[in-house]
């Protein structure tokens, strides 16, 4: 059996292989490393919840503070995030899961990471662990009883329902072949990067499939940042200090990992490149513009919030075309875009009826660190 999953696998990865040296003797120099970050669930999918702290909203604030950290330590990466609000893809946990790395796929990244925060009926369990993919027959084994353990929990695939002699189970696993030993060394010093924050390191472990990872085409690894059913471990990790730390931890390893592949000359598919280098920039600048303009702190003039980033130049900002700046508040119209930044709300005000002309319910809002201030 074991030899003829390999030979299938042969017969599947080898046109890949072509193909990617092919891709590399193009112009691999032009194209830039990209790391997509997921804060697991969001919307109505609080995930774990003590008190009235729920998991999304501090998975999406470490995955927040990761990107800001990128952008300092490793400016030319370009990092995009699942979700930058308090929303999902869909209220069907599945297909929700299997878009976000469907998105990973199509932006080519070179590395995934999850971000989520874990619980335990044992409140003294704690510690960060990092979970990679792994569909050899102990794991599947252990998946089916995991399953029955959780099975309200599942962010991750019933194995049991998956035709294993499917061409998607065969293609994860060719996946699962070609990025298994770089999964695993990022998720051992992320572990380790825990260790030196003086958390509890849980090691890496790999018996859940867990479905972001499935379906993933790049190499990709699931962070449970720490546990939120022992106390001490939620002030941490609810804390200022703790979200930044943890954030430091895995953006580290991310610039580690990204530095392993530049070193060992490693490109992934051109088939994203090209959708890369023009959508790079101006993802680049548009995240660059978050933190530069928005990073301190003040007053500024709400014009509009949307669902969705704008791009600053449309037209829809009329004269303020831009000149706008994106602050990020909390719910679903998260993007909150401004006009100006005053030391006072005075100031501010001194300007809102100018621009109540073009915009008539705009409003002051305060602002800091990028952060929409109620
Ligand atoms: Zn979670």
């Amino acid at each position: 059996m074991r030899k003829l999953i390999i030979a299938i696998l042969i017969g599947i990865l080898l046109p890949v292989v072509v193909n990617a040296t092919e891709s590399e003797n193009v112009a691999p120099e032009k194209r830039k490393r990209v790391v997509v970050l997921d804060p697991g669930h969001g919307g109505s999918r609080p995930g774990k919840a003590a008190g009235k702290i729920y998991e999304k909203t501090l998975n999406l604030d470490v995955a927040l503070e990761v990107r800001n950290q990128l952008a300092k330590k490793m400016p030319d990466l370009v990092v995009y995030l699942t979700r930058s609000c308090d929303s999902m893809y869909d209220a069907n946990r599945d297909i929700d899961n299997r878009m976000r790395a469907e998105f990973a796929n199509r932006k080519g990244a070179d590395l995934t990471v999850g971000i989520h925060a874990n619980a335990h009926d044992n409140t003294a369990v704690r510690g960060g662990e990092v979970w990679i993919l792994s569909l050899n027959d102990k794991v599947l084994n252990y998946n089916k009883k995991k399953a029955n353990s959780f099975a309200d929990e599942g962010d991750y695939i019933d194995i049991e329902n998956i035709d294993r002699s499917s061409m998607g189970f065969m293609l994860a696993l060719a996946r699962q072949l070609d990025n298994e030993p770089r999964n695993r060394n990022f998720a051992r010093v992320l572990c380790n990067n825990f260790k030196s924050l003086g958390l509890n390191d849980r090691g890496v472990f790999d018996s859940v499939v867990w479905t972001l990872l499935y379906y993933l085409e790049g190499p990709g690894a699931l962070v449970e940042t720490g546990y939120m059913s022992n106390p001490e471990e939620l002030k941490y990790l609810a804390s200022d200090k703790g979200k930044k730390e943890v954030a430091g931890a895995i953006s580290d390893a991310i610039v580690y990992f990204i530095k392993g592949l530049d070193a060992a000359g490693e490109y992934a598919d051109a088939g994203a490149e090209q959708e890369q280098s023009t959508q790079s920039t101006a993802s680049k600048e548009s995240v660059k513009q978050d933190v530069k303009d928005a990073s301190g702190a003040g007053y500024t003039i709400q014009l509009i919030s949307s669902k969705t980033k704008v791009n600053i130049n449309d037209s829809q900002f009329k004269s303020y075309r831009g000149r706008v700046m994106l602050v990020m508040g909390t719910g679903s119209w998260c993007y909150k875009y401004c006009f100006g930044s005053y030391a006072s709300a005075e100031e501010a005000k001194s300007d809102l009826a100018e621009v109540r002309k073009s915009f008539k319910d705009a409003y002051v809002v305060r602002y800091e660190a990028g952060k929409l201030v109620k």
